[in-house]
């Protein structure tokens, strides 16, 4: 293995997916729901098998989803986008990622992004032989601490990755800290390229703000988002970037060497589900929404300190009330003292001792479920 790839290893969603299913545990580990997404959408992928749909796609997408990534787009933030020219559909939005940041960084250009980090953010500036500079969210409340931020940008600095609302601490970031972020990443002429997977999971009547819809950041903006946590289709690995023509070539450019296409029959799916009504958005944040509630009580009920999330499907936890002095340690005996699994957060972190005992818990599950997960939980406590 290359010596940038060294410390990667095996994803601890894998790891821990692995243990659940060899302890039998129950999974509140890797994101994914346990329920299927729309119906119309689950049928529309039927019929384009049925219709013979099982060839490579056109290499930018099929029509039908540049279109409909387009109407979203204006239908939700106002932001207009040509479906021919600037939106690029990619292998879930870990191509997008991925694909942008080999598309735009030079090796030895810095990458500014917060930390707790998604875990392929870190992998691929590795890849593309950049440098990850972070500023730390810092448990409870994952607030953006302006002089550590402003720390992290340099004459080095080529790009912002950013990622609102934010996995794993489904923090959802304010318009005044993407202002900030957005003015530094001005100050140094930096792209900002914004991962946006959980757009339509924020609670409690908060607003997601796409960063390309502050003054100024559209031209300097790439977009990310998936149809795996909107339409609770993780499998289908269906995604999108939208921004400036020039730069969606550039990542066109990688993509098409990475997997050249795509997730064929469900290309069409995806564009039938991003029309669907705004019930059907609406329906899966308030589901999820009570479900945030649910564990975050039986979370407190168990003893332990929570961050309550303003979106995504994850909630922190501090477990140094079960006993936990190492997260990772603790999350592989976790599943043979209660019979649940997480996911510990300092395998997101360079600054380890920011989350030390730090669970990250998914509640994207059947509630049955995650009634099981407290009540295990509690009793271990
Ligand atoms: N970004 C974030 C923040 C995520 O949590 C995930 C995982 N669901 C992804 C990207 C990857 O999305 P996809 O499954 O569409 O590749
Ligand atoms: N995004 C999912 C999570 O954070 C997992 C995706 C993966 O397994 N790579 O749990």
């Amino acid at each position: 293995l290359v010596a940038r790839m060294h410390g990667f290893g095996t994803t601890i969603f894998a790891e821990m997916s692995a243990l659940a299913a060899e302890t039998g545990a129950i999974n509140l580990g890797q994101g994914f729901p346990d329920t299927d997404g729309p119906r119309e959408m689950l049928e529309a992928a039927k019929a384009a098998i049925d219709a013979g749909r099982n060839q490579y796609p056109p290499g930018p997408g099929v029509p039908e989803l540049l279109e409909a990534v387009a109407a979203h787009q204006e239908r939700f933030y106002g932001l207009r986008v040509d479906p021919r020219s600037e939106v690029l559909v990619t292998v879930g939005a870990t191509e997008a990622i991925a694909a942008t940041v080999l598309a735009l960084c030079e090796p030895g250009d810095e990458v500014v992004t917060f930390e707790p980090y998604y875990d392929s953010y870190a992998a691929t500036i590795a890849l593309a032989g950049a440098v990850r500079r972070t500023s730390v969210l810092r448990f409870p409340d994952f607030a953006v601490d302006e002089a550590s931020l402003r720390a992290a940008f340099s004459d080095r600095t080529r790009l912002v990755l950013l990622n609102t609302p934010h996995n794993p601490t489904g923090k959802v970031f304010t318009r005044t800290e993407l202002e900030l972020i957005c003015s530094l990443a001005r100050e140094h002429d930096a792209w900002v390229v914004t991962d946006e997977v959980y757009e339509h999971l924020v609670f409690d009547g908060l607003e997601h703000v796409p960063v390309a819809t502050l003054p100024g950041m559209a031209e300097r903006t790439l977009t990310i988002s998936s149809a795996g946590k909107t339409f609770s289709a993780t499998g289908w690995k269906v995604g999108w970037v939208t921004g400036p023509a020039d730069a969606v070539a550039a990542v066109r450019t990688v993509k098409q060497f990475l997997t050249f296409v795509g997730s064929g029959p469900f290309q069409p799916a995806v564009a039938v589900a991003l029309g669907l009504g705004d019930d059907v958005y609406a329906g899966l944040a308030d589901s999820l929404q009570a479900k945030r509630d649910l564990l975050v009580a039986g979370l407190r009920s168990a003893g332990l300190e929570v961050a309550v999330p303003s979106g995504t499907y994850f909630v922190i936890a501090d477990t140094a009330p079960l006993g936990a002095t190492d997260g990772p340690a603790f999350c592989r005996r976790l599943p043979s003292v209660a019979g649940v699994v997480g996911v510990p957060v300092s395998v997101f972190h360079d600054d380890v001792e920011a989350a030390r005992t730090l669970v990250r818990f998914a509640f994207c599950k059947r509630d049955e479920v995650l009634r099981e997960a407290v009540a295990r939980l509690s009793r271990a406590g």
